[in-house]
């Protein structure tokens, strides 16, 4: 029985290297600055905008060194002078905001101690307006207070 020939899926053209097209680098022989993406980011940096500089080859292609690497495994480089660092709140930084939200949100009265999901006016009433004046407060906008509060009541 004669074999069905597969025809190959990914057909790539092959394509010279030339200087039109971005620089292109084999892998362990990067020139000084430049980093793929990954390498910014464990930096805690991102490329701030700007596009790729140069091309890191893929493994393959280390073999070919007079073709244009165009192969999807193909990386890109960005120049660390151009990056900028990456403005990503770590959980640490999230808890201290969050800790400042909860100072800001919470009633200090000890009987009461609900955090509310607005900010009160601590610095002038200095509880929530039904411990100031009684105003009952609208069930949906406040979390019932943490335990020990009641405990401490
Ligand atoms: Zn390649
Ligand atoms: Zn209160």
């Amino acid at each position: 029985m004669p074999r069905v020939r597969r025809k190959r899926r990914r057909e790539l053209k092959r394509v010279p290297r030339s200087n039109m097209t971005l620089p292109e680098h084999d892998r362990g022989a990067l020139p000084e600055g430049l980093l793929t993406r990954r390498q910014l980011r464990e930096k805690g940096l991102s490329p701030g905008g700007h596009d790729p500089v140069a091309v890191l080859r893929c493994k393959y292609c280390a073999f070919r060194p007079d073709q244009s690497c165009n192969h999807p495994t193909r990386g890109w480089l960005y120049d660390v002078s151009l990056a900028r660092p990456k403005r990503v709140p770590t959980l640490a930084q999230e808890w201290a905001l969050d800790r400042a939200m909860a100072a800001r949100q919470t009633c200090p009265v000890p009987t009461c101690g609900r955090r509310y999901v607005f900010c009160l006016p601590l610095k002038t009433i200095g509880s929530c307006l039904e411990c100031h004046e009684g105003t009952p407060a609208d069930p949906s906008s406040y979390f019932a207070p943490p335990a020990k509060h009641l405990l401490a009541a």
